[in-house]
């Protein structure tokens, strides 16, 4: 039984710590700086949007990962992105445009994503809430089958987050592959030898949320060491 119990523990962990960890290989490795290429990640960004007839679509530099915001219509990159010249930099802007491409024409999938991503963030609050509780109930009223229930539904609601982010990981290959793998290509910013590094980082920016709804879990588990 403890055997099973450790290859149990070793998968999950590799499930919750896998994708996030490949993706930060993944930039990383092609995060390397590039003079050859013609700018940086931001001034990429910029011009992508301008070509794309979108020039009220501002481009900031962020500390909390590269994203667009739809509410802003704003593209935001990571330092490392913005300002660098890489392969990674340049694959990430490409990404990040073609969400606020997708809003822009207001493709009805991009469209779904938000409203559920929006109602998403409450889900979270709420169960992060419900686990803050927990110790506190523990302590009031010493039922450990509540306390239990109180756990189980917390876990089942930041599961959903998860859901959500699988459900529409097509609007995130769209952005990838639909659309700014495309550019790429076809506008030969990038040499043929740098397309395999980029079709890497493409794939990558796609699986962010996936992997960033699954360390969410993650804490879910430290959560657990409070008992
Ligand atoms: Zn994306």
């Amino acid at each position: 039984m403890p055997v099973l119990a450790a290859a149990g523990i070793i998968v999950v962990l590799a499930l919750v710590f896998g994708p996030s960890w490949w993706i930060k290989h993944v930039l990383k490795k092609h995060g390397v700086e590039r003079p050859d290429l013609p700018g940086t990640g931001g001034e990429f960004a910029r011009h992508l949007l301008d070509e794309a007839k979108l020039p009220d679509v501002k481009v900031e530099v962020t500390d909390q990962g590269d994203h667009y915001d739809p509410m802003d219509r704003t593209v935001r990159l990571m330092p490392q992105h913005h300002d660098v010249r890489s392969v990674a930099a340049v694959a990430v802007a490409a990404h990040e445009v073609s969400h606020a491409i997708q809003h822009a024409r207001g493709e009805p999938a991009f469209q779904r994503r938000f409203e559920l991503v929006t109602k998403l963030i409450w889900v979270q609050r709420f169960a992060t809430g419900v686990l803050l509780l927990a110790p506190v109930m523990f302590i009031l009223v010493k039922a450990p089958l509540l306390v239990a229930l109180q756990i189980l539904a917390a876990v089942a609601l930041m599961g959903i987050g998860v859901a959500v982010h699988i459900v529409t990981l097509p609007v995130e290959f769209d952005a990838s592959f639909g659309k700014a793998l495309p550019v790429l290509e076809g506008r030969r910013y990038l040499s043929e030898q740098d397309m395999p590094a980029a079709r890497s980082v493409l794939k990558a920016a796609a699986y962010t949320y996936v992997a960033g709804a699954l360390s969410t879990l993650l804490n879910i588990a430290r959560w657990f060491r409070v008992f």
